[in-house]
């Protein structure tokens, strides 16, 4: 997006006045220091610049605003008010009091956009590892997994089981070996979440599972990452390197006598790898396919040893559990749903990016608070949460308080936390065609409810799209839905009918227009 070109002119000008800070964390010789940091959230907007300590956000910055940037602001201390959000006559100078941030808890996505995330020392500056630090010294192993099973926190991968009981189990069995899992293969069109906590805070995510590790007894980790996600892949080897070197990831962790080290493991580009075994079957250098699992991965994970197997913001939310308690997570969210959730605010909003609210929040808020409300003032019809394992919610859920519990009794689900809103000159039927196109493609075909139900069901939606269904299309859409929902052997396909089965609930009347018999 042009950030590295800002990031470099900036840095020659400072470095040209003879501004540049010379030790990395700027304290001793006032310099200015400049850091490329993971991403802010605020996407729309970028490439963005924030001004330590004013607290100032410069949005849509180019190369030629450098100059302003760094005479105006960086030499004589004043804002550069054209680059800062602005409301009519209203400007806001702090990043802060902007509509799209004051409306947010940023609990895992805190340090994103504020730290170097290349930089262990800015980390462990910012509180980074203390949480491991107090869990080695402090607790046991089982009050770390009472601790987190105290906290409710609940896996953010997509279908919301309790996190600790999931620890509690693999601390159950002995075994000679044992391993930690983040499953960091974010696929769904839409989301990036997980993108950016690798991106922008890798030493959280480490630190998550290190404490995992000395609570399960595990002592090797994987992160699967896509290798799309290419920076995320280069942070976190960064990270994991510089935690070795310091001793907080190896053998003897901290002369505890404690043995955790960690590995990146690359996807190849395949949606089902996001699927446990078929993630599982990936690292063990098997082909990405799901597995008929007679025992659940807590007692026969990664080769055949108890594994925890977490997603990456559900590590992320770890650190702060174990260092301010599970009391305290439970006051953000729903009983039910304790804790923030990050989203992908993407599609028709004015506010595209990354946003962290309470469970709980209302459609209503994160659309038209956070997201400032549909694109050219056009009508909200619908949004589409959770990809293409979710389903779509309606204005009729604006007001919805959105959690685990709420989305499923609705239709969608969280899954990873993808919303790609809709307006009103949407076409439902395509939205449904562009999901089933998408889950065909990725469908491993190792079984045939999936392999060929959602081959025929893209057929048939392709044929109404096109003006030639019928009325009984949807019938016979319905039932293949229900067919390969109770019958697919794995997430992808069991939840492959969703988009399908949702929008004909609620848009029924728009795939009626669509075909040649209406009745
Ligand atoms: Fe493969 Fe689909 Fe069957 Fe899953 S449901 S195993 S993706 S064919």
């Amino acid at each position: 997006g042009g950030s590295l070109e800002v990031y470099a002119e900036i840095k020659r000008l400072i470095e040209e006045k003879g501004l540049l800070a010379k030790v990395e964390l700027y304290e001793e010789d006032k310099g200015i220091g400049i850091k490329k940091s993971g991403c802010h959230g605020f996407c729309e907007a970028g490439p963005l610049v924030r001004i330590e300590p004013d607290k100032f956000l410069y949005l849509k910055v180019k190369v030629e605003d450098c100059e302003e940037i760094v005479n105006s602001t960086l030499v004589e201390g004043k804002p550069v008010e054209r680059l800062m959000y602005n409301v009519g006559d209203k400007v806001y100078h702090e990043q802060e009091e902007i509509p799209f941030y004051k409306s947010q808890t940023r609990v895992v996505l805190e340090h994103c956009g504020h730290i170097d995330a290349e930089s262990i020392q800015e980390y462990i500056a910012y509180g980074g590892y203390q949480a491991l630090a107090k869990a080695i010294d402090t607790m046991t192993p089982e009050e770390v997994c009472k601790e987190i099973s105290d906290a409710s926190l609940r896996g953010r991968g997509g279908g919301g089981y309790p996190a600790g009981k999931k620890w509690s189990q693999v601390l159950s069995y002995s075994s000679d070996m044992k391993y930690v899992i983040c499953n960091g293969d974010e696929g769904d069109p839409g989301a990036f979440m997980d993108r950016s906590l690798m991106e922008g805070d890798p030493h959280n995510i480490i630190e998550g599972m290190s404490i995992a590790a000395y609570a399960t007894g595990a002592s090797e980790g994987y992160i699967y990452v896509r290798a799309e996600y290419p920076l995320a892949v280069a942070r976190l080897n960064k990270a994991i390197e510089q935690a070795r070197e310091v001793g907080l990831l190896g053998k003897n962790i901290l002369g505890t006598g404690l043995n955790f080290d960690l590995h990146v493991n690359q996807g190849a580009g395949a949606f089902v790898c996001g699927e446990g075994s078929a993630l599982i079957a990936s690292i063990e250098g098997e082909r990405g396919m799901p597995r008929v699992k007679a025992k659940r991965t807590v007692e026969e994970g990664l080769w055949r040893k108890p594994t925890v197997l977490n997603n990456v913001e559900t590590f992320a939310n770890v650190r702060h559990i174990i260092m301010n308690g599970a009391e305290w997570y439970r006051s953000f969210g729903t009983k039910g749903s304790p804790g923030t959730k990050a989203f992908a605010l993407t599609g028709n909003v004015n506010n595209t990016g990354l946003i962290e609210v309470p469970m709980g929040t209302t459609l209503r808020e994160i659309i038209f608070n956070i997201g400032g409300g549909i694109k050219d003032n056009k009508k909200f019809k619908a949004v589409q949460i959770g990809g293409p394992s979710g389903g779509c919610l309606t204005e009729e859920h604006l007001d919805m308080a959105l959690d685990f519990d709420s989305l499923t009794d609705a239709g969608a689900m969280i899954g990873s936390g993808g919303m790609v809103i809709m307006d009103e000159d949407t076409c439902m039927v395509e939205v449904a065609r562009f999901f089933m196109n998408f889950t065909q493609n990725e469908s491993c075909g190792k079984c045939v409810p999936c392999r060929e139900g959602t081959k025929i069901m893209l057929s048939i939606l392709e044929k109404i799209v096109s003006g030639k269904g019928t009325v009984e299309d949807l019938d016979l859409l319905e039932e293949l839905s229900d067919t390969i929902t109770n019958t697919a052997l794995c997430g992808l396909g069991k939840t492959a009918a969703n988009p399908v089965v949702s929008s004909l609930k609620y848009f029924r009347d728009e795939y009626l227009t669509h075909v040649v018999d209406k009745k």
